[in-house]
Order: C-alpha cells, then structure tokens, then sequence
C-alpha cells in the first residue's frame, strides 16, 4: 500500500491558551514495500503521525491518501483501513489483555471472519514469526511475559491480520541492546518476507540506519528530511 500525506497539521488541546501544534504541515509520500524508520527526539510527533495514518486521529488540516484513498474526508467507514494498517503502539504491552497469549494474538483475527482452523493457523505462524514458541507460550497469561516477549505477543497480534502497513512506534524502547537487535532482526524478517510496507520509530538512527531504505527526521512537529540513510 502507500501512502501519500499532504500538509498535514494536528493541534492538541486546540483553541485553550496551552494549545500545541503536535505535527506542522508535515508532507511525505511512501511506497509500497518500502521500508521506513521514522526517528526524533522526544516530543518531536512521531506517535502522533503514526495514529493519524489508520484514522485514530484527525488531521485539523491535511490529507492522508492510502492507495489514494482519502482517509481524512468526513464520515469513512475506517474499519477496512484499520485491518489493512496495522499498528503496535508505543506501550503495545498495556494493550494484552486476554488470559492467554493464544487468545490475545487471535483477538484481531477473530473479527475478520475466519474459521476457526484459519485463526489457529495465523496464529500459530505468527507466534513463529515472533519467536515464540507455541508449545511453551500458548497457555501462558501475557501478564507473566518479559517486556520483550509482551511486545512480540502485541507484534504477533497484528501481523495476524496480515495487514498491508506495518507500523511500529518505538518497539524496542526498554530493551537491553541484545533485545533490540532481536527486535530489528525480526522486523527487517518481517519485511523481507511479506509483501508489507514497514515504518518503525525510534529515538535514536543508530541501530536504524543500516535497517531501512528511507528515513524520515521529525523535529517539533515538522518533518525536517526524508531520504536514503546514507544522505
Ligand atoms: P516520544 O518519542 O516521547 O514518544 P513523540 O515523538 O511520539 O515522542 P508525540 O507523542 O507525538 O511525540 O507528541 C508530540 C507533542 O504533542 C508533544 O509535545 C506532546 O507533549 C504533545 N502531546 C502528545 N499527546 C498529547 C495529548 N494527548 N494532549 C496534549 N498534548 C499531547
Ligand atoms: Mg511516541
């Protein structure tokens, strides 16, 4: 899928004397298959573009067209947008909330009206996928998990409903640097070997920069370069 956004600016708290312009008349266009990482410091809007790219948030001016389709027009029916964009948010582990993680990964899937055996089989390749082995993690409550597995169970869920945009806010934040480089490794995988067009946010280009094909540089709410690492 891509994804063309157009002077798109959000204010948080508009028309009150604290009002803040979260995202400036940001502009971008990415395309299908691509690989993105979307990097700035704190504050600098990242969370808030990502919830803008499946509808959770509207612009207060600006155009979001996936496969030029308008998202922000009045009145869209979203809920095909968001089995085709599928996000894990910035505090993904706060989103298990299933006894187990077998049930918490279908969660998504089982509202796409599959059958039963096709919701196993997602579920079981996607926990593959993650790195999760079935036999040990299935049954287990997601509440007993590290942080790094809570986040592959929340990786896990989305990836099941297979959806054509893949974005992850900050997914390694919290991690030691072994963990992290777990996480990349398995993104970049996921990437390589689906049709899907990934965009990732972190902090820091460090451990980015040799990941993606395009990068994008958010600074107080402007998008202040997008391009090849290298650049
Ligand atoms: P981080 O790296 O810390 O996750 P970020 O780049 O994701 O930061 P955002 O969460 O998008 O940044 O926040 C952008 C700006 O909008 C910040 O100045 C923040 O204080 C403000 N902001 C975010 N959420 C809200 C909210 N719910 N109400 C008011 N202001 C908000
Ligand atoms: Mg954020």
């Amino acid at each position: 899928m891509s994804i063309k956004v157009e002077n798109l600016t959000y204010i948080y708290d508009e028309g009150m004397p604290f009002a803040h312009k979260a995202l400036d008349n940001v502009s971008f266009e990415i395309e299908n298959g691509d690989f993105v990482g979307l990097i700035g410091h704190t504050g600098s809007g990242k969370s808030t573009l990502i919830q803008h790219l499946n509808g959770l948030i509207k612009p207060h001016s600006g155009k979001i067209f996936i496969n030029d389709f308008d998202i922000t027009q009045k009145d869209q029916n979203l809920t095909e947008i968001r089995k085709r964009v599928g996000i894990v948010f910035q505090y993904a582990e706060y989103q298990l909330f299933e006894e187990t993680v077998e049930r918490d990964i279908a969660f998504g899937p089982s509202n796409l009206g599959l059958s039963e055996n096709e919701i196993n089989a997602r579920v079981k390749k996607a926990m593959s996928d993650v790195g999760l082995d079935y036999d040990i993690y299935a049954e287990k409550s997601p509440f007993d998990l590290s942080g790094g597995q809570k986040r592959r169970v929340a990786i896990a869920g989305v990836i099941a409903m297979h959806p054509e945009v893949l974005i992850l806010d900050e997914p390694t934040a919290g991690l030691d640097p072994g963990g992290r480089d777990e996480i990349f490794e398995l993104i970049k995988s996921l990437h390589d070997n689906n049709d899907m067009t990934v965009i990732l946010s972190s902090h820091s280009m460090d451990d980015m920069a040799k990941l993606v094909n395009t990068l994008m540089v958010m600074n107080k709410g402007r998008l202040e370069f997008m391009g090849s690492p290298r650049d």
